[in-house]
């Protein structure tokens, strides 16, 4: 009689779902089925939602990527449900099937569980956002700016920046500082691409935006030098910047008023919310007190090493950026080869060390490029700006669309290749 094949089930599909679920597939080979879950059958490519909104396309038609098509390529089967709850001494996870509504919920049993759900964006949780905010994190929220921006703004003061961080302490290791806020890139990126198209569209410029943030320093993971080189280009554009407000209380038809008792007047404010996790994953026995998911640095919960964790989700990827989601996808990949015993321990066990990239639109054809990892106790800490690197955006997204979310290892060279090629 045929042995059944082992269980991998995926919960979320986008860069981390996506990315595991391939790296699965690459060093398990065919001995498992995987199984991935998602509430949608897209993946939402969110790094450049602001580039595609500024550049006047909407990104609903132009970021949304096919993901049934990529899983069924590696023979990954894909179901569409939403994920309501996990029996951890079980083994399954409880969902309700979102194609059309009424549907019943069915437990889903696994022998791997690789949580790869990302966070909730607590907008909700900013007093007064529906009337007074605005932000990018979506194609609904970018249109819905671009529209202000078009009919309504009338050229007053506008605000950009974060809400306060809750990060979880349970599990932490002690080279992962506490970050005031979860992911710092898309404001900055947001201020100059929004000054060039203020600039561009006679409606203002860098004097008309302050950039805020509830930490000592804006982008902080970034390293010190990368930030002073940012801040110094920023302030001789004329920006404002407003450190230290510790969170933002509320916003009103005046502005933003911060946590720390300060206010900020604006016309418009731009906001980024913290990154809550999911509630239910909040009091499960995997979790930190937040509700992020414990691991160790081979992304595997410490008391149920049958569960991983990759992308937003996990505890470990402070800040919260697609990038580190992507280094972890392999790390879970290879510890489910070496269950297997497909994989040497020895090659399997390469343990997590988080690196920054980030790639920001400044508008006009340019981006900055920033690959730093000194905010974990490393040395580097690189910025560039300039045309390359916003070819270099727009090519990993070309590529990453184009290979279904293969991008290889030396994606980030390649794209500077083709970059130059472009430019040349
Ligand atoms: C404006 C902006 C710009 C950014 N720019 C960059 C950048 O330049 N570089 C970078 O590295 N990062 C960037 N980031 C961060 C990056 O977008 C995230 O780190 C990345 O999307 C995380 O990927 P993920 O797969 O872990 O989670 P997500 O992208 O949040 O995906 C989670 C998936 O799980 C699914 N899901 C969630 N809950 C459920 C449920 N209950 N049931 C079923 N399915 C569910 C969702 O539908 C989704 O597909 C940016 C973020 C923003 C907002």
């Amino acid at each position: 009689m045929a042995m059944q094949r082992k269980q991998v089930l995926i919960l979320g599909g986008n860069f981390a779902g996506l990315g595991a679920a391939q790296k699965i597939r690459d060093y398990a080979g065919k001995d498992v089925d995987i199984t991935l879950i998602d509430r949608k059958a897209y993946l939402d490519y969110i790094p450049n939602i602001p580039l595609e909104m500024f550049e006047g396309r909407d990104p609903a038609s132009t970021m949304h990527m096919d993901l049934i098509g990529p899983l069924a390529h590696e023979q990954v089967a894909f179901r569409q449900a939403e994920v309501l709850g996990i029996d951890v001494p079980g083994r399954r996870v409880r969902v309700r099937p979102s194609e059309r509504p009424g549907a019943v919920e069915y437990w889903v049993g696994y022998d791997w569980l690789v949580i790869a759900l990302g966070a909730r964006l607590a907008y909700d949780e900013i007093e007064g956002f529906a009337a007074h905010g605005h932000s990018v994190s979506d194609a609904f929220l970018a249109n819905r700016l671009m529209d202000y921006l078009k009919h309504d703004y009338k050229g007053g003061p506008i605000a950009v920046g974060s809400a306060r961080f809750e990060q979880g302490s349970k599990g932490r290791p002690a080279w992962l500082k506490t970050a005031l806020a979860a992911c710092e890139g898309p404001p900055v990126e947001v201020s100059l691409a929004l000054a060039h198209w203020l600039q561009t569209n006679g409606k203002g410029g860098p004097r008309n935006i302050t950039l805020f943030t509830p930490a000592p320093m804006i982008a902080e993971d970034a390293g010190e030098k990368v930030v002073g080189q940012l801040l110094e280009a920023a302030s001789k554009m004329g920006f404002g910047y407003v450190n230290n407000t510790q969170g933002i209380r509320r916003l009103t038809a005046e502005g933003v008023e911060f946590a720390d008792g300060r206010k900020l007047a604006a016309e418009l404010a731009i906001v980024f919310p913290n990154w809550r996790p999911h509630e239910f994953l909040r009091g499960l026995p995997i979790a930190d007190e937040v509700g992020f998911i414990v691991t160790d640095t081979l992304m595997r919960n410490p008391e149920h090493p049958e569960i991983l964790a990759c992308g937003d989700a996990a505890a470990l990827t402070v800040p919260k950026l697609g990038a580190i989601g992507h280094q972890q996808t392999d790390i879970v990949g290879r510890q489910i080869a070496r269950d297997l015993g497909r994989m040497s321990p020895a090659k399997a066990d390469t343990p997590l060390k988080p690196v920054v990239v980030c790639i920001g639109d400044m508008g006009g054809g340019k981006a900055f490029y920033i690959h730093a990892d000194a905010w974990y106790g490393g040395p580097m800490q690189e910025l560039r700006m300039g045309r390359l690197p916003y070819l270099q955006k727009v090519a990993y997204k070309e590529m990453f669309f184009k290979s279904g979310g293969r991008v290889p290892g030396w994606a980030l060279p390649a794209a500077e290749w083709m970059s130059e090629k472009w430019a040349g």
